[in-house]
């Protein structure tokens, strides 16, 4: 197998990083492979057999071409800085680049310690491993953008947490892995110049329109506002509760990045925390905006020496940009959600639809995800599928009357709008019990069930009816429900 490394951050970014080495797994057996990701990239892996994937995408044997390193980086971790974290238990193996141009970093997570891993193993196990391959497979499939998973490799080692599981190393790919603690990193320890370069390679590897700009660094942040605004709206339009968004976990890219308490909603609640960690609920499904905005304000305060070094004037603008971040988010919330109700045109009364929709479904406790799909049946002329998730039948009634007034209002066909909202709207997701079942099958050694699950949410729009249970809402005695990092 050849991969066209093309190692761009080890060649110019000398003093951001550290050289890594990865531990030899004992027994490395592959999991599972992404086909389909290894094509997106250009990697060729026709004739080569699971063993040497699993060499390769372990840490038993270097693929020709790795430059191995680990990453610096700093961030705010539920609300205090840690002026140090970096790689502890990832190893970036190097960058290719795609047919299509694009740059993709090229990840080992799980290959043991670095010189960023504090008291941490550098190991991962198997569960968590299998959840964001999942996990990050299906936001990938819903359109969200994500880092993607392209290997995922058992190594024979066990891992020590609250017990003893089976370690795994996952292969992640991202377009980069720099984020908002990556700057917070140089802009504490380092000082203008470092942000200054770092800010110059991220806008060189991502947004290069942007060097044109009068001040690129105030662009940059601009930039990655939107990307996050939009972000996580699309988050929350899928009902996915990310629950660690510590600014060490915010690329700069836009992408979801690190995969650990997440889950997405069964029942609506704002409040909904999954994370056993976040006894606060300071990363709550409904406080992701304001966080979002926090965030923002963490990486303006990093990127200020440089901002501040083109023109000492722009340092108010970004002041602006921050306190706009509300306002953008708002707007990118709005346009989800108008295109998971069908509506195609903005109108005075969305946001008091909107705020009623929330009230309503947390009244009555209703399954997020099925909600949505089931209004596009009721536009087909079948209300089945909303009696079935509805307490009883006048629930909700006067809010799908004022929904289908603005539908009537829009005129158009309904069948093509039905089709439309079941375009963004998944009838497939990791839902929690679906998720808890196919790990712990696999932890015992049986792969089949998570493959199934996996086959599905890759595929989460079109309806298929081999895969019926996976549509179903948690069953009553599911919950409630707790992740673990
Ligand atoms: P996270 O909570 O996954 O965003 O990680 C926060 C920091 O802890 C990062 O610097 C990670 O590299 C580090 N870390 C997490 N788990 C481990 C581990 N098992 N061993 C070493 N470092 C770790
Ligand atoms: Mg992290
Ligand atoms: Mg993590």
């Amino acid at each position: 197998m050849h991969i066209a490394f093309d190692n761009s951050f080890h060649a110019t970014m000398e003093g951001f990083y550290a050289p890594a080495e990865a531990t030899r797994p004992s027994a490395p057996r592959l999991l599972a492979f992404n086909d389909a990701l290894a094509a997106r990239l250009g990697i060729e892996v026709a004739g080569v057999g699971d063993d040497e994937l699993a060499r390769l995408f372990s840490g038993a044997q270097l693929p020709p071409g790795a430059d191995p390193l680990a990453l610096a980086y700093a961030g705010h971790q539920f609300g205090h800085f840690s002026p140090q974290l970096g790689d502890g238990r990832a190893l970036l193996l190097g960058e290719v680049v795609a047919p299509d141009g694009v740059r993709f970093d090229i990840q080992l997570k799980g290959s043991g310690p670095t010189m960023f891993s504090r008291n941490g193993d550098g190991k991962a196990a198997i569960g968590p491993v299998l959840r964001e391959y999942l996990v990050s497979e299906a936001m990938a499939a819903m359109g969200v953008p994500t880092t993607r998973s392209l290997a995922a490799v058992a190594t024979g080692d066990r891992v020590q947490r609250e017990r003893a599981h089976p370690g795994a190393v996952l292969t992640r790919v991202a377009r980069s892995h720099i984020r908002v603690g990556t700057f917070q990193f140089f802009a504490a320890h380092f000082g203008a110049e470092h942000v200054i370069r770092l800010s110059d390679y991220a806008i060189g590897r991502h947004f290069p329109e942007l060097a044109e700009t009068a001040n690129p660094h105030l662009a940059l942040l601009e930039r990655v506002i939107g990307l996050q605004c939009s972000l996580i709206a699309q988050w929350m339009g899928a009902g996915f509760i990310h629950g660690v968004m510590n600014t060490d976990n915010v690329a700069i890219s836009g992408e979801t990045i690190d995969y650990g308490p997440c889950a997405f909603m069964d029942r609506f609640a704002v409040n909904t925390v999954f994370s056993s960690i976040d006894a606060h609920g300071r990363y709550a499904y409904g406080r992701q905006p304001q966080i979002t905005h926090w965030n923002m304000a963490r990486f303006a305060e990093a990127l200020l020496p440089a901002i501040h070094a083109v023109d000492p004037a722009d340092v108010e603008r970004a002041k602006e940009l921050v306190a706009a971040v509300p306002d953008r988010f708002r707007s990118a919330w709005d346009e989800t959600l108008r295109a998971k109700l069908g509506l195609g045109k903005e109108d005075p009364g969305d946001t008091e639809l909107f705020d009623e929709l929330f009230a309503e479904l947390e009244r009555h406790s209703v399954d997020f995800t099925g909600f949505f799909r089931a209004l596009a049946m009721l536009l087909r002329g079948d209300r089945a599928p909303l009696d079935a998730i509805l307490p009883d039948v006048g629930a909700m009634a006067s809010w799908i009357a004022a929904w289908r007034a603005r539908i009537e209002g829009e005129g158009g066909d309904f069948a093509e709008r039905a089709d439309a909202m079941d375009g963004v709207n998944p009838l497939y997701i990791p839902r929690n019990h679906l998720v808890e079942a196919a790990l712990a099958a696999a932890e015992a050694g049986d792969m089949t069930p998570w493959r199934s699950l996996l086959d599905a949410v890759q595929h989460p729009f079109a309806a298929r009816a081999d895969w019926a249970e996976f549509a179903q809402p948690a069953p009553e005695d599911f919950g409630p429900y707790t992740t673990f990092c």
